[in-house]
């Protein structure tokens, strides 16, 4: 299927949309799927508008049948899922069952969304004084505005967007420039849900300024705007950040990860490899769980890394839309260029680098498909502390746990990390307070690959932000503490006495 018929089946009517400013490309070939028109500060500013007059009228609807429209929407991503997910699969490069698994996981946040919009729960707290009672209401917030990057290009909105609706908010969405047609295929779905929804649904609930970070700044500078959720890598989290603070806008930061497995002497060493592999080479290492430096006890060291080093071997690189491959293009030269330069700095500090070569060149001079690799390191050295979003796996031997755990957690990121053990002792070590000092810290999986229940965030320079499941929700309401009196007398706080 062509790209136009795609998007025509998405509903996407990509004449409007045509213009100067933004070149969607696909990393499978490095065709170009599209050129189409940026937003301007004056296009933003009309979006702003919109998304606000959107929010005043939503906010007064009740969090149920918010939450109706969150159904109807999952039930178009469950129509669409093929096609949805075959366009992840073209404009972001990942193979069809992580573009499929991407599209599920949409649908996954809105079944848990629904259910939420009958859960939005407050606290109600014992007063001291008598005759009183305390109690918390959660109200919508305002504008959320959410950035997203290219690797995650339409699940990182969901987690965020089907939160915010049915707590109350509307949206305005900035998509990766690298990834705008997701983008506007999956706003054409949700206008299907709208449609459906009825009159009660107000326009401009979700609003898509497409850009590169100049629209990002444009919308961090509206003061309409109640709410920054930002995915992306580090130092884009530090510009937003610095952007916000002046009039403390709220942030969501989903930053960059620098993911660790620990294989200890116990480890089941088969399960240990099929996680090793799925984590470190799926989505062609562009995750931010993606699994970037491992830790193997030396007693089984050689015996694993010969493991990995064979299955590195026989991975299948390839067009992400054949079946049976299971490694697809890196997203565009530049993150070709940063794969070379980390490996020519691993080789430097001592690393033995296996795999990483450039493949399949000569068919498609402008896409950039590569061989894993594996980079057996003498000691965490500069390289490894530092994100390369490519896939290439560092390998260190250990010998004791608490200086495994130390190395893992002598980073500047904080996201995802995992033991693989069969000792109950070490599992819990690993997970104490004591343990790995990430926001997710797994035992016998991987470290990527979440699903939507948990809160999904990482400490750090990975942001601190939390989204998706759990009680992630709070951060997309506006929390009152309320104190009522139902007596006749006006006795203060603390015992205070103020008689006049
Ligand atoms: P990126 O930082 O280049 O861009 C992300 C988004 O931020 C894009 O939409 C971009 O236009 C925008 N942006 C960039 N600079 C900005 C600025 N100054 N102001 C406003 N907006 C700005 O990241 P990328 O290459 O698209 O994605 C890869 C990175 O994202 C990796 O570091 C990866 O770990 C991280 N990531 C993190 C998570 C998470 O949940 N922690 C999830 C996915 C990706």
């Amino acid at each position: 299927m062509n790209i136009e018929s795609l998007l025509q089946e998405l509903g996407v009517d990509l004449k409007a949309h045509r213009g100067a400013g933004i070149v969607a490309r696909s990393p499978i070939d490095g065709e170009v799927l599209a050129e189409l028109a940026a937003d301007s500060k004056a296009s933003v500013d009309l979006k702003m508008a919109r998304a606000q007059a959107a929010f005043q009228a939503w906010r007064q609807l009740p969090a149920p049948r918010r939450g109706e429209l969150v159904r109807l929407f999952g039930e178009e991503l469950r129509r669409h899922k093929e096609v949805l997910g075959q366009l992840v699969t073209i404009e972001a490069g990942k193979i069809r069952q992580e573009g499929l698994g991407e599209v599920q996981e949409m649908i996954d946040i809105c079944d848990f969304a629904v259910g939420l919009s009958r859960q939005l729960y407050g606290l109600t707290i014992a007063s001291e004084r008598p005759g009183h009672r305390m109690m918390e209401t959660w109200h919508p917030l305002g504008v959320v505005g959410v950035i997203s990057a290219f690797n995650f290009p339409v699940a990182v909105w969901a987690w965020n967007a089907a939160l915010a609706y049915v707590c109350g908010n509307s949206v305005v969405w900035k998509p990766s420039e690298k990834t705008p047609l997701t983008a506007l295929a999956t706003a054409a779905l949700f206008r299907r849900a709208v449609a459906r929804f009825g009159s009660d649904a107000p326009d401009g609930l979700l609003e898509v300024a497409l850009g590169d970070a100049q629209v990002g700044e444009a919308l961090l500078d509206d003061g309409r705007l109640a709410l920054i959720s930002a995915t992306g890598s580090t130092r884009m989290g530090r510009a937003v950040a610095a952007r916000a603070a002046p009039r403390f806008l709220r942030t969501l930061l989903e930053l960059g990860g620098n993911n660790a497995m620990i294989v200890a002497p116990s480890a089941d060493l088969s399960l240990a490899l099929r996680a090793i592999v799925f984590a470190a080479v799926g989505t062609a290492g562009q995750r931010c769980t993606t699994l970037r430096r491992l830790f193997v006890h030396h007693s089984v060291y050689a015996q694993l890394v010969n493991k990995v080093v064979a299955a590195y071997a026989s991975v299948r690189v390839g067009d992400p839309l054949v079946e049976g491959n299971l490694v697809g293009p890196l997203i565009d030269a530049a993150a070709f260029k940063g794969m070379q330069n980390a490996l020519d700095q691993a080789r430097d500090e001592g690393g033995k680098v296996h795999g990483g070569e450039r493949v399949l060149a000569q068919m498609h001079e402008s896409a950039y498909y590569l061989r894993p690799a594996l980079v057996e390191m003498p000691a965490q050295s500069a390289v490894m502390c530092h994100e390369t979003f490519a896939p290439i796996l560092y390998v260190l031997a250990y010998d004791q746990l608490e200086d495994a755990i130390a190395q893992q957690n002598a980073v500047p990121q904080g996201l995802a990390s995992s033991i693989f053990t069969t000792d109950l002792r070490e599992a819990e070590f690993f997970v104490s307070a004591q343990g790995s000092d990430c926001g997710i810290a797994n035992v016998n999986i991987g470290p990527s690959g979440a699903e939507i229940g948990g809160a999904f965030g990482g400490e750090k320079e990975t942001g601190g932000g939390r989204e998706s499941g759990s009680d992630a929700w709070k951060a997309y309401m506006r929390r009152a503490t309320n104190t009522i009196n139902y007596s006749s007398a006006l006795p203060l706080a603390q015992g205070i006495r103020f008689d006049f």
